[in-house]
């Protein structure tokens, strides 16, 4: 699976910056339980997470931080969007 031209998308989805509809590749991605885009969100996960923690001016407040660590916990919840398998 080229999971490649998703790589920029992990943090971008984790922030919750993908437009509706952008972030379809990886969302599809995902629901598939592609190893490669599960650890790739993981480490993009890590990654925000120890940005934030070095980012003392800007301190995240604590419902953010604890927003985080729970998507830390559960990185790749599939079907959310109420997506499933969908039939071609
Ligand atoms: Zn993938």
């Amino acid at each position: 699976m080229g999971c490649q031209h998703l790589e920029d998308e992990y943090e971008l989805y984790l922030l919750g910056a993908i437009p509706p509809g952008g972030g379809d590749d990886l969302e599809l991605h995902l629901s598939a339980q592609c190893p490669n885009c599960l650890e790739g969100l993981r480490e993009a996960a890590e990654s925000i997470y120890w940005l934030l923690q070095s980012a003392d001016p800007l301190k995240p407040r604590p419902a953010v931080k604890s927003r985080l660590a729970s998507r830390l916990a559960e990185p790749a919840r599939s079907g959310e969007r109420g997506g499933g398998a969908r039939k071609r």
